[in-house]
């Protein structure tokens, strides 16, 4: 992989040789809210790499602010996000909440110099007062309150004396500033919750924005990289730096934040997905999230090099969901083994096959790497092929197997078509075909052809198992950009398979190894597996047919989706 560079290396490398940086500290700092996505894997990547690049170090710290919302789980499963996408924080775990006692010394530093004050403007008029983008704010009334009331009402809010929003500390900024974050913003606010971290200690939070830039001076960070909504808030940033006796002055520098098509990467929207069932959980195969996709079969790194593609820019920009898949398949594919699964069985009965006897033949386990060496699988006199494999009336274009036609079985034997076995309501239940003793190994002797390869599975030894495929959760590009993202939810974006066959090696599959089922695409065996019910999960498709189902007639549209699910 070829060494990259961006506006944000650029920075770091021209800091280290101007002398502004003796060494690079960056953070990653998560609030533990909710699962990290892939939006997050692009700032672990930045944050982490940065470091790695310039041999300094990278800090995870929990934005632990908000406990309304936190959660130990959250703070559990990212820690396990982020060592699974390869990244180590060693000694530098963090929390704001470990500096909560310094953060309040420094609001109260803040009064005493004149600079902050307590008000209990009620939240409507607080609001009102604030102004607009075109208008300038208002004073409170409570912005001269002496130094002395300040400190004391401050330290009563502490001691819990006042319910939830009826005072809050403020910034003594500019009410008329351009920028609204400048117009005295809330630096405290009362809540009475518990934490996951200080429990019942404190009854008033810190904001975001008091937290984080102090939280980054305390660990010394030496650019604090963020997403563009908070370019903003760097006015901000730099005032509380400069105000406060801080160890160290950090600096911000943003980025665009990702975007994908046909996806959703707000927490906010993710939470929604799971709290209300769309789908089974965090780790739904169909998330965004790091542990959907690790559970989808996604390797940590397909997603490292997804991020190193796409790069890093301060112009937003949305990128197709193929280029995630293209990342994908192009790792998976020296990595998966090739085995061969059929997900709609359609029995084939080999006529002129003796019954009651078998035969071994040899498999290859990957066609580029013959180190991976052969498998041997069972053929016998009956098999089951993919029911898409059979037309019984074939349109001009189908060249796979139908009544009097000729295929070739992978690792196999050629067979055609002689007849059709029908079940009472005439639906098809088995083929009746024969098979060229002359064309083991896959080729005829006098030299004919066939126009299909299909793959199989025998009768005799195969395996039962549940495959799950997945589709886009979304269906639409922009989910959402026209109203309630929930109504663009794609209502086909699992189909579970039960009655799947699949030759025996794959029953020993286990949870994190990619195989590749022959002609069907990218599978992982997943943990709702038990002993005698394996379930499998596509990971992605081998080729991408999703480009032929976007702006075309909902005809076309079920016909490309069907087809997602099939091959050539
Ligand atoms: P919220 O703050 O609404 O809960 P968030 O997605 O910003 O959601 P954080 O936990 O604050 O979640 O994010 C941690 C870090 O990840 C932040 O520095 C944030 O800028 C970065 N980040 C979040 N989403 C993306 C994204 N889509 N692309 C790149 N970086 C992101
Ligand atoms: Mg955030």
């Amino acid at each position: 992989m070829s060494e990259t560079s961006d506006f944000i290396r650029e920075i770091v490398r021209a800091d280290l040789a101007a002398g502004r940086a003796r060494t690079v500290v960056t953070r990653f700092p998560p609030e533990p809210n909710g699962y990290l996505h892939i939006g997050h894997a692009k700032s672990i990547c930045l944050n982490f790499g940065v470091a790695a690049e310039f041999g300094g170090t990278c800090h995870l710290r929990f934005d632990d602010t908000n406990p309304v919302k936190e959660e130990q789980e959250f703070i559990d499963s990212i820690q396990q996000d982020v060592r699974w996408l390869g990244f180590d924080w060693g000694e530098h775990l963090h929390f704001a909440s470990d500096y909560f006692e310094q953060l309040y010394e420094w609001a109260e530093h803040l009064i005493r110099a004149g600079l902050a004050y307590v008000d209990d403007t009620a939240p409507e008029a607080m609001r009102a007062q604030r102004g607009t983008l075109t208008e300038p704010g208002q004073n409170s009334p409570n912005r001269y309150r002496p130094v002395e009331e300040n400190l004391d009402l401050f330290r009563r809010m502490r001691s819990g004396e006042f319910p939830n929003g009826a005072r809050v500390l403020r910034a003594k900024i500019d009410m008329t500033s351009g920028n609204m974050n400048l117009r005295d913003p809330v630096l405290y606010r009362i809540l009475h919750a518990h934490h996951p971290r200080t429990g019942d200690k404190w009854r008033i939070y810190p904001t975001y924005d008091f937290a984080h830039g102090q939280s980054d001076a305390i660990e010394h960070i030496t650019h604090s990289i963020c997403t563009l909504e908070f370019e903003d808030h760097k006015p901000l940033y730099d005032w509380l730096i400069e105000n406060l006796p801080v160890p160290s002055r950090p600096r911000q520098y943003e980025f665009a934040r990702l975007n994908i098509s046909y996806t959703v990467l707000s927490k906010r929207i993710l939470t929604r997905l799971v709290s209300e069932n769309h789908v089974t959980g965090w780790d739904d195969p169909r998330m965004p999230t790091l542990a959907g996709l690790r559970r989808r079969g996604v390797p940590a790194l397909a997603l490292r090099e997804f991020v190193r593609r796409i790069g890093v820019a301060r112009a937003y920009s949305t990128v197709d969901v193929q280029q995630l898949d293209a990342a994908i398949r192009e790792v998976l594919n020296p990595l998966a083994a090739r085995r061969m699964a059929v997900l709609r069985p359609l029995k084939l009965i080999i006529e002129n096959y003796p019954a009651g006897q078998t035969e071994t033949l040899q498999a290859i386990n990957h066609p580029d790497d013959p180190s991976a060496g052969t498998r041997p699988i069972t053929f016998g006199r009956e098999i089951y092929i993919e029911q898409d494999d059979f037309l019984e009336d074939p349109p001009k274009k189908f060249f796979r197997l139908s009544p009097g036609r000729e295929v070739r079985l992978r690792y196999g034997y050629f067979v055609t078509c002689i007849g059709i076995e029908r079940d009472s309501s005439g639906a098809i239940a088995a083929l009746r075909c024969t098979y060229d003793p002359a064309t083991k190994g896959g080729n005829a002797p006098d030299g004919r052809k066939v126009q299909a390869t299909l793959h199989w599975v025998a009768a005799a030894d195969a395996v039962k198992a549940e495959v799950r495929l997945y589709d886009h959760l979304f269906n639409r590009p922009a989910p959402g950009a026209d109203g309630d993202v929930m109504a663009d939810l794609n209502p086909a974006s699992r189909e579970i398979l039960t009655l799947c066959l699949l030759e025996p090696a794959l029953a020993s599959a286990t949870e994190g190894e990619a195989v590749q089922f022959e002609r069907l695409g990218y599978f992982c065996r997943d943990r709702d597996s038990t002993g005698n019910h394996p379930v499998f999960n596509r990971t992605v498709a081998l080729r991408d047919t999703w480009a032929k189902v976007q702006a075309e007639t909902p005809k076309q549209v079920a016909a490309a989706r069907k087809e997602l699910s099939r091959w050539n």
